[in-house]
């Protein structure tokens, strides 16, 4: 029953982590790359992808689809670019939410009265998280490498999405929108399904030994921190990302990674692989 959570490279993991499903699907629309996960998309009445890198207006080491606003680049460009992404995944664009990321595990509750905040609006306070169950809005978290979790309750009909970076995971944001889910909307983390998105992988995220001192207090169960031969410490944030939801209540079968490192995939950014020159993605999750 008991086996890892995902094929390691190498075959040098102890199995302590239930397995979870993993997969991902991609697609061209209009040139603009969108990934996503087939566990969430079985579930009727949710939407949800993450943006590639394909599609839109950036130059240089923004090319092309850059969609953060915290970087060096030009506001109008971001913008167009968000209306091109909005176009290909059917998102209405005036109708989305952003979070303000502070590597922290703040998660706010949104509604239709936050539509437009950090775009067309005064950005929310900061937060790494949010919850709704409004299907007038769609949830956005940017990223470039750290995860995000998506959270769908298909028997209260809420959702939550998470931007989730080491510190974001090493804090429990999962639990922390678990509760937030529970608290607001009455949900049963028994009926979450979850999906963790594309970001760095355990092979490519290498720490130094506070972090990973760090990550072995936190989560003394599982193996989630990895010692090589002649090689700094690195860290599965995957792993750690599934055993956050699975002590919080939620089931092992309704956990799902995407799989796909953004540090080893060229039509991603990724903030580890460019050093910091780098553009940034964005996940989305909706009701319908
Ligand atoms: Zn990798």
């Amino acid at each position: 029953m008991i086996q890892s959570m995902q094929e390691t490279k190498r075959n040098d993991r102890k199995q302590v982590v239930p397995v979870i499903s993993r997969g991902s699907k991609f697609r061209f629309v209009n040139g603009v790359g969108i990934y996503t996960m087939p566990a969430l998309e079985r579930l009727a009445g949710f939407d949800h992808g993450f943006s590639a890198r394909s599609g839109g207006v950036s130059e240089g080491f923004f090319t092309s689809l850059n969609l953060s606003f915290t970087r060096p680049e030009s506001r109008d460009n971001v913008v167009e670019n968000y209306r091109r992404f909005c176009r290909a995944a059917q998102i209405p664009f005036d109708r989305m939410v952003m979070d303000s990321y502070a590597h922290e595990t703040t998660v706010l509750c949104v509604d239709g009265r936050d539509a437009g905040k950090g775009y067309l609006r005064d950005p929310l306070p900061s937060c790494d998280g949010l919850i709704t169950n409004d299907p007038s809005i769609t949830l956005i978290t940017g990223h470039a490498d750290c995860m995000a979790f998506y959270c769908i309750d298909p028997v209260k009909r809420c959702i939550g999405l998470a931007h989730a970076g080491w510190r974001g995971a090493l804090g429990r944001i999962g639990a922390v929108v678990v509760k937030g889910l529970s608290n607001h909307y009455g949900s049963n983390p028994k009926d979450l399904v979850i999906g963790i998105g594309p970001s760095i992988c355990p092979d490519c995220f290498e720490v130094g030994s506070n972090v990973a001192g760090e990550f072995a207090a936190a989560f003394p169960d599982i193996p989630c921190v990895l010692e090589r031969p002649d090689q700094k410490p690195h860290v599965d944030l995957w792993m750690v990302a599934a055993k956050q939801f699975l002590d919080a209540g939620v089931l092992p079968e309704h956990i799902s990674l995407s799989g796909v490192c953004t540090a080893e995939t060229h039509r991603l950014y990724s903030h580890r692989r460019d050093r910091g020159r780098t553009g940034g993605m964005a996940a989305y999750l909706r009701i319908l």
